[in-house]
C-alpha cells in the first residue's frame, strides 16, 4: 500500500494547493492549529472573567493568531520559537465554550437553556454529558480524506436537524444511543486513532456542533497519553483489527499533532463560528437545501439557508481549506441541487466540491422501515440516473471543481 503523501489525488496541483494546509498537517510537516494556540499566551488569569471580558480577550487574540498562523504556513516561523504559557488561546476558549453551556447558543437555534442544570432542554435534548456511538478508521470518506489508512472518524449522538431521510438515524434521532465520553475518554480516543495512522479527527454525528464543549476541552487535553482508556474502548468499531500504535504517525516537533475535521451541518451559531475558527484544520460541510421551505419540510430546521450559507462564506473569507459535500436527493434536484451549486459558483469559486449520488430512502422514508411516514413517500425512491447526470452536467457548466473529488480516478463510463 502506498503513503498517504503518494495518492494520486495529490498530483492535482490545484486540489493540492486548496487542501494545503490540511495536507502538511496530516502529514506532520505543520503543526495543527490548536498546537499553535497553544502558543498564543492570554497574559491574565481569566478564572474570575465574565464571558463579555472573555469575548474581548478572545478578539485581541484571535488577531494576534492570525499573525502567528500566517508566519508559520508560510515558514517563517517555527512553533518552537515561541514560548508556552498558561493560560493560552486554547484555554480561554475551553472557558469560552463553558459558559456558552449554561446558555446554550453552540447553534442556530440559539435554545438559551443552561444544560448544564440539565431542567430545560433545547431541540438536541442534551444536558451537559456527550455520547459517542462509535469510532474507527473511517474508509468510505472522500479519498483526501481517508487516505490509504483511514480517517479517525468519531460518532456522536443526537443532532441539531430533524433529516426524514438520516441515513444515521440511529444515532442522530436517538439521544442515548453509544456511551458516555468524557473530555478525556475523547481526547484519549482522538491520540489511540492518530497513532494508529489516521490522516485526520473526523469529527461528526449526528452532528458535532452540540458536543463543542466537550471537543473543544478534549483538544485542549491531547497529548502523548502513556496509559488505555479501557471505558473508551467500548466504543471502538474495530477493535478486532490490531492497529500498531506509531508514534511517528503522529508527532510534530515532539508534541502530539492530528488534523482536526469537522464534518458538520454548518448550522452552528456565529459564536461557535469564532471558537472553531481555530481549531478546525479541515473543514467538510454538508449543503443539503437550495431553500428554506424544503429545509423545515425535511428536516424542521428554520433559517437554514441563510445560517449555513453565512457560515460557507465566512470560511472561504477566512481562506481555509475545505471540501463541501452535496447530495443529490430525488425530486430536488430544481430546488436544491441546483441552487446549492449555484450559490457555491458564485461565492466560492474553486472550492473542491463532492456532488454525491449516494442517496437512499432511509428512516422515515424507507417504505420497510416501521417509521416510514406517507407525508414522505416522494423521498422513498433512489435519484434516477437522469436526476444525477443532470446535477453534474450543471455542476460541470457552472465550472465547479467537483470531478476530482465526486469520481476520484476518472470519469470513465459518465457521459456528461
Ligand atoms: S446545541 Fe443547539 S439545539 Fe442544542 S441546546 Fe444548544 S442551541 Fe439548542
Amino acid at each position: 500500500m502506498g503513503t498517504f503523501a503518494s495518492l494520486e489525488t495529490w498530483s492535482s496541483p490545484e486540489l493540492k494547493g486548496r487542501l494545503e494546509w490540511y495536507y502538511s498537517v496530516a502529514n506532520n510537516l505543520k503543526p495543527a492549529k490548536y498546537l499553535v494556540c497553544r502558543h498564543i499566551p492570554v497574559g491574565q488569569d481569566i478564572r474570575q472573567l465574565s464571558e463579555d471580558e472573555l469575548w474581548g480577550i478572545h478578539e485581541k487574540k484571535a488577531e494576534e493568531f492570525s499573525r502567528v498562523f500566517k508566519e508559520i504556513r508560510d515558514g517563517g516561523l517555527k512553533l518552537k520559537e515561541i514560548s508556552m504559557e498558561r493560560p493560552n488561546f486554547l484555554d480561554l476558549k475551553v472557558a469560552l465554550v463553558k459558559k456558552m453551556l449554561t446558555h446554550c447558543n453552540f447553534c442556530r437555534w440559539n435554545c438559551r437553556v443552561d444544560r448544564s442544570a440539565a431542567k430545560k432542554f433545547g431541540t438536541c435534548q442534551l444536558a451537559e454529558v456527550s455520547r459517542v456511538s462509535s469510532y474507527f478508521h473511517h474508509r468510505g470518506e472522500e479519498l483526501p480524506i481517508r487516505g490509504t489508512k483511514g480517517s479517525g472518524t468519531i460518532f456522536f449522538t443526537s443532532c441539531n436537524m430533524r433529516c426524514v431521510f438520516c441515513q444515521n438515524a440511529d444515532i442522530s434521532h436517538d439521544k442515548d444511543n453509544g456511551i458516555v465520553f468524557t473530555p478525556h475518554m475523547l481526547a484519549w480516543t482522538m491520540w489511540q486513532l492518530r497513532m494508529e495512522g489516521c490522516h485526520n479527527i473526523n469529527l461528526v454525528g449526528g452532528e458535532p456542533t452540540i458536543h463543542l464543549h466537550t471537543i473543544v476541552e478534549a483538544i485542549s487535553l491531547l497529548r502523548f497519553f502513556k496509559n488505555v482508556e479501557e471505558a473508551a474502548l467500548e466504543a471502538k468499531a474495530d477493535l478486532y483489527i490490531p492497529y500498531p500504535l506509531d508514534v511517528r504517525n503522529a508527532s510534530f516537533e515532539g508534541e502530539f499533532n492530528t488534523p482536526i475535521l469537522w464534518n458538520s451541518n454548518m448550522y452552528m451559531s456565529p459564536e461557535t463560528m469564532k471558537i472553531l475558527h481555530e481549531l478546525v484544520d479541515i473543514w467538510l460541510p454538508d449543503f443539503k437545501f437550495g431553500n428554506n421551505r424544503c429545509a423545515v419540510a425535511l428536516s424542521r430546521t428554520p433559517w437554514y439557508f441563510e445560517t449555513v450559507a453565512e457560515n460557507h462564506k465566512l470560511i472561504y473569507s477566512w481562506n481555509e481549506d475545505i471540501v463541501i459535500r452535496h447530495l443529490i436527493m430525488p425530486g430536488h434536484v430544481e430546488c436544491c441541487t441546483k441552487p446549492v451549486l449555484k450559490w457555491i459558483a458564485d461565492n466560492m469559486p474553486l472550492t473542491p466540491v463532492n456532488v454525491m449520488d449516494q442517496y437512499h430512502p432511509d428512516c422515515y422514508c424507507n417504505p420497510s422501515d416501521p417509521r416510514f411516514d406517507k407525508r414522505y413517500v416522494d423521498m422513498s425512491r433512489y435519484p434516477t440516473r437522469e436526476e444525477i447526470l443532470e446535477s453534474y452536467r450543471f455542476a460541470k457548466m457552472l465550472g465547479l471543481r467537483f470531478e476530482e473529488i465526486t469520481f476520484e480516478k476518472s470519469l470513465r463510463g459518465i457521459r456528461l
